[in-house]
């Protein structure tokens, strides 16, 4: 299977994208990115249980990449993480499988200056991945920062999200967006706090598992 394999109906993965995987050394989808991106590129919710190193990131990126490319528009995808790291790595990937299509990503997370990334918002970036906290104080407190034309939500790592008390912040987070939207939840685990937290985001999701 090539990246251009992965078909929804018609298209599959784009060619600037096939070519950042080219360059990112990308010669096969894994199985996640396989299971996962035709239907993610139908338009389905996702539910997506998978390990860290199975390339469950860029599973969910690419369609949203390629998503994005169709109908280009500010704040079009938040993702939220558990940890600043990962958040950070979660942009990185966006960056390099979007270099060619021009994305911008944000990082929006605990522990740095709010002002500052209150201005990050104000250019207006496709993509911000955050910690749920720092996401929620924004939609609250930065002037003019809303998720009213948001497109796609993913949460991953929900398993660790939850665990770490994000729930609540996550409730909160999920009245201020549009319910039409298409959300991706990725968990290591599928504990009984995952299972409602899937029934209270997704829509009719398909399940992937690998
Ligand atoms: P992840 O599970 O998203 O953290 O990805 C784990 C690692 O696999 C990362 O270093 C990715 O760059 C790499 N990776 C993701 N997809 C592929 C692929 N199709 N071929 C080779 N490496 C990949």
């Amino acid at each position: 299977t090539k990246f251009s394999d992965l078909v929804s109906n018609r298209s599959g993965i784009i060619k600037p994208l096939c070519d950042a995987c080219d360059q990112l050394k990308f010669k096969h989808p894994t199985e996640i990115q396989k299971e996962s991106i035709p239907w993610a590129l139908e338009g389905k919710d996702i539910i997506g249980l998978a390990q860290t190193g199975s390339g469950k990131t860029a599973a969910f990126a690419l369609p949203i990449l390629q998503k994005l490319w169709d109908n280009p528009q500010a704040l079009f995808a938040c993702v939220m993480a558990p940890t600043r790291e990962l958040a950070y790595q979660i942009s990185e990937t966006f960056e390099s499988l979007g270099a060619l299509i021009g994305v911008k990503s944000a990082v929006i997370v605990g522990g740095m200056d709010m002002m500052s990334q209150a201005i990050t918002l104000s250019k207006r970036p496709h993509i911000i991945v955050c910690t749920p906290g720092r996401l929620q104080d924004h939609l609250e407190n930065t002037k003019g920062f809303s998720l009213r034309n948001l497109k796609y939500l993913v949460m991953d790592e929900a398993d660790r999200l939850l665990d770490m008390d994000f729930g609540p912040k996550i409730d909160q987070i999920l009245k201020v967006i549009p319910r039409e939207r298409n959300t991706f939840l990725f968990s290591a685990t599928m504990t009984t706090k995952v299972q409602k937290l899937q029934r209270a985001s997704l829509n009719n999701p398909v399940k992937v598992e690998v």
